[in-house]
Formats: C-alpha cells, structure tokens, sequence
C-alpha cells in the first residue's frame, strides 16, 4: 500500500526554502518536520506533503536540489510488545498498540496518558518514552551552553523573575567581546552550540546581535541558538543571515486564555505567527511550555503537545512552574514533578526524533529530578555559561540550580549514557560502552 504522506529532503537549507516557498505559493499544502531519525540527522527540516499531489510537487521542484522524496513510513516502537506484561487495562493496551504500529494518538489519548496516577503504569509508560528515545536519537546526550547576557525586558510575564515591573533587580547588559570570548572557551571545552538568552531587550538592537553573531562565528565554529523573545520578522531574517542557526521562543502555554492571564499586553496570535515565521526562515525552532502554571488543565499539556506536533518543532522543553520573588505567582505552588516528567514522556512518544532538554528548572525543583529526566525521554543538558556575577540578577524563578560542565558529565556517565565527542575529547574521556 502507498504511504499517504511522503517527505522531500533537500541538498541544503536554502534548496528547502525554495521549494517551501514554491508549494507555498502554488497552493499545494504542506508541512514543515524534522527530518525522521531513520532517515539520517535529528534535526534537519523536510516538507511533508501527500504522496498524491508528487507529479505536480515534483514538476514544480524541477530547479531545487534534492537530497531524496521518500515515504513518510509510520515509526514503530520496536519491541514495544516486551512490555505488555502484566494485567493491563485496555487502554494501555491500545496505547502500546499504536506505538507498535506507529500510529498516532488521539488528543483524547495524549489526556489519559498524561492523567495516568497508577504506579506500575506510570513506570511503563517512562520505560516507553526511555526506548523511544534510545530508538531514534540514540544515548548520546547533546550539552549546550547558555550565555545569559542581558536581564533587561519589555515584558511582564506573571511568572518570570525578569518582568519589567520587577525593581528589585540589577539590570545589566554584557559586552559583546566578553560574549565571544566565553564562547571561544565554550568551544575549547566542545561544546557545539551556544545558547544567547536574554528578556526581551530592545537596548540590544539587531544591528548589535548581528555583529554578535557574525563574531561569534568568525571566531569558532559554534551553533547559534538564539532565545531572545519576540522581534519583528525582518530581525529574525537578518539575525538568520548574518549565521544563527536555531531560534528558542517558548510558547509556554498554548491555551489563548492561559496565555493572556500569564502574558499581560503580550498576544498569542503574534506568538504563533513568530513560530512560524522562525521556522519559515530556516532556523531550526524550539519551544515549550511550563507544567504547572495556576489554572492549567492535563488537557492544555495535551494541546501543548500538539502544538509542538503540528508546529514542526525541533527542541522541546518542557519545565515544571516555579516561583519567582517579586513577581505576581511568587506565593504560588511549584509544578508538580510527576507531571513534568510524564509531559517529557509523552512529548518524546508524540514528538519522536526531537531535542528534549532534561531542564535547569526540574534541577532546580529536585536535584535528582534532572537525571530522571534523562531516562523518561529527554537527550539534552543545558549548562550556564553566563559569568558568576551575573547570575543572582538572572533568576527567572528563584534559586536556580547552576549546572556546569562536571556536572552534565557526572549525570551522562552516572546513567551510562555517552558523551558528545567533542566533549569527550576535550576533556579526555573514554566512551561509556
Ligand atoms: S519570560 Fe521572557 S519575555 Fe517574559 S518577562 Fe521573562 S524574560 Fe521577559
């Protein structure tokens, strides 16, 4: 039987653009994805089409490089069935069903696994996401490094410890040299990909991020990540251009409603639209929500899931809520770290061949919880690269654990999992296995 999808590689980048931009403007719908894991890279980009509309897709690509048109074949869970043991209740059963067929799950489904309470099936369903995970992205677990060089924001997030109604804060702004001097070291260390995070800073214009970046580049041979909020569509491209490869801009929440009670002045619609438009451009997107905002329901980390699905997303994080002094949440609970993890689970079955950080914050929330992270699904760490006298003044929430280099390494090694490489080398260590 024909597979009612197929996905079109291309030689580069720029070729996909081209030819996105070619189906865009004849109409032929499309969508934007990771590449899939048995296909080769994690995190490069192909257009899904259906596989009935391939004569015309093909006579409208004649001028754009491909790599290869191939079905889009459904990804099983090998050897999902090995945990059918026990007595199960049927939907469980259905569930693993799926995942051995490489169906896709409801919403409805996405709900009864993300509202599971029972013990043996919570352990079932992490063991899932644990062999999904090994199955497509391997035991390499990615470390990134994030600079956080500004604190300044125009925003004022009910949650966040850097809103601009927050006085009690230092503001600061780093210098572009001393930027591109820590990623000079972070580089010598081997790490691959810097993360430049900061509110949202108009005092540092695109005409200095891009001189950022282009030193950056010039200077190592880093992936960019940029995690600097909202800016206007020709920033992005220019930010594009001058070398960022990936761009972080969380959605948080994708309940319209939720999201305009946590974002006071900020619009959904607009967020939406910069998603798009990150990923229409060629960056590599990430995104994400925070578990346990106040008057979040199983059924919005439902729609999260979704979101990141139908948004083609390459890097997922996903964090539990914590309060942040001086802001309007400070009183409130902390996300629950059951629920983190069971989002991280089901993001990694729904999502597949994505990045998913085991996050600073679930460190922060229980120092163990970040290793668990690691074994429901999660492949990344993300260490703090931002100078020790910064710090305090960059508290999202508050008392933010501070992972470093030895500490990724300790929790990589301690779980059996592998090392990048490059870090390997640098620090002279011998695989794992
Ligand atoms: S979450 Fe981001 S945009 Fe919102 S206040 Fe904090 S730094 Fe600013």
């Amino acid at each position: 039987m024909t597979a009612p999808y197929s996905i079109i590689v291309c030689s580069s980048t720029n070729h996909m653009l081209r030819a996105d931009q070619l189906l865009v403007a004849n109409h032929v719908p499309r969508q934007l994805i990771p590449v899939p894991g048995y296909l080769g890279s994690v995190c490069n980009t192909a257009i899904k089409v259906r596989t009935a509309d391939l004569s015309r897709v093909k006579e409208l690509l004649g001028g754009v490089q491909l790599e290869g048109i191939y079905p889009l074949e459904p990804q099983k869970l090998e050897g999902a069935g090995s945990l059918l043991t026990g007595i199960l209740p049927k939907e469980f059963q259905s569930v693993i069903g799926k995942l051995a067929q490489g169906e896709d799950f409801t919403r409805d489904e996405l709900i009864y696994l993300l509202s599971l309470q029972e013990l043996p099936l919570v352990e079932k369903l992490y063991a899932l996401a644990d062999r999904m995970r090994r199955q497509v992205v391997g035991d390499v677990v990615d470390i990134r490094a994030a600079i956080e060089f500004s604190n300044y924001c125009r925003q004022n997030c009910c949650y966040c410890g850097l809103r601009r109604d927050n006085s009690q804060l230092l503001r600061y702004r780093m210098e572009p040299g001393e930027i591109v001097g820590l990623s000079k070291n972070l580089f010598r260390m081997g790490i691959r990909t810097v993360i430049l995070q900061s509110g949202e800073d108009p005092g540092y214009t695109v005409e200095m991020l891009v001189a950022l970046v282009k030193a950056i580049k010039k200077a190592t041979k880093l992936g960019i990540t940029l995690s600097i909020g909202e800016r206007a569509a020709e920033e992005y491209r220019l930010l594009r251009e001058a070398g960022a490869n990936n761009f972080l801009l969380k959605i948080e929440t994708a309940n319209p409603k939720l999201y305009a009670v946590m974002h006071p002045g900020a619009d959904y619609i607009a967020r939406v639209h910069s998603t798009e438009n990150l990923r229409d451009l060629g960056y590599r997107t990430g995104s994400g929500n925070i578990i346990g905002l106040p008057g979040q329901s199983i059924e919005d980390l439902a729609d999260d899931i979704l979101f990141m699905k139908e948004k083609g997303i390459h890097m997922v994080g996903i964090g539990p809520f914590l309060p942040a002094a001086n802001t309007p949440l400070a009183g409130h609970q902390p996300g629950s770290e059951e629920l983190t993890l069971k989002t991280i689970a089901v993001a990694r079955l729904v999502l597949k061949n994505v990045f998913i950080p085991s996050t600073t914050a679930l460190a922060t929330l229980n120092p163990d919880a970040q290793a668990k992270g690691l074994q429901v699904g999660a492949n990344t760490l993300m260490i703090i690269a931002t100078p020790e006298r910064y710090r305090a003044n960059y508290e999202i929430y508050s008392n933010k654990a501070a992972v470093n280099l030895e500490r990724a390494i300790e929790l990589v090694t301690s779980l059996g999992r592998e090392l990048p490489r490059p870090i390997r080398v640098s620090m002279g260590l011998r695989k794992t296995k």
